[in-house]
């Protein structure tokens, strides 16, 4: 999409700091990270949001769950226990409107979120 940060940082029109890449997968470190790793999960293809998946579009989730669990395996802040969060819509705390995957590691986290 044209005016979308996310599918800008994919298409390498803005820079970031890459962690993993496929064909239908990106993820990269956050630009303000709330843990020592603090990187987004997002797909290639533009999906605004969580409540935008549906029965066409949702194989690209369950491959999102397994690259973090391939690259969970292979950090070793991941090794105590990790958090994956997907913020949607204004409410929930979502900025940006490219569906994305909070994955957060290296510290202990608080439950209940905020
Ligand atoms: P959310 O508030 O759940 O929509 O998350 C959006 C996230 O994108 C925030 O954690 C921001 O820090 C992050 N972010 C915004 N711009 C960039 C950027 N250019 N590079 C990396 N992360 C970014
Ligand atoms: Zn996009």
């Amino acid at each position: 999409m044209n005016d979308c940060l996310f599918c800008k940082i994919i298409a390498g029109e803005i820079p970031s700091n890459k962690i993993y890449e496929d064909e239908s997968v990106y993820v990269f470190a956050d630009i303000a990270p709330t843990a020592p790793v603090h990187w987004l999960v997002i797909p290639k293809e533009h999906i605004a949001k969580l409540s935008d998946i549906n029965d066409k579009n949702s194989g690209v989730v369950s491959h999102i769950y397994e690259v973090i669990s391939k690259l969970a395996a292979e950090h070793e802040e991941f090794k105590n226990g990790f958090r994956v969060v997907s913020n949607c819509g204004e409410s929930a705390g979502q900025t940006v409107f490219h569906i994305h995957f909070h994955v957060l590691a290296g510290r202990d986290f608080a439950w209940p979120a905020g």
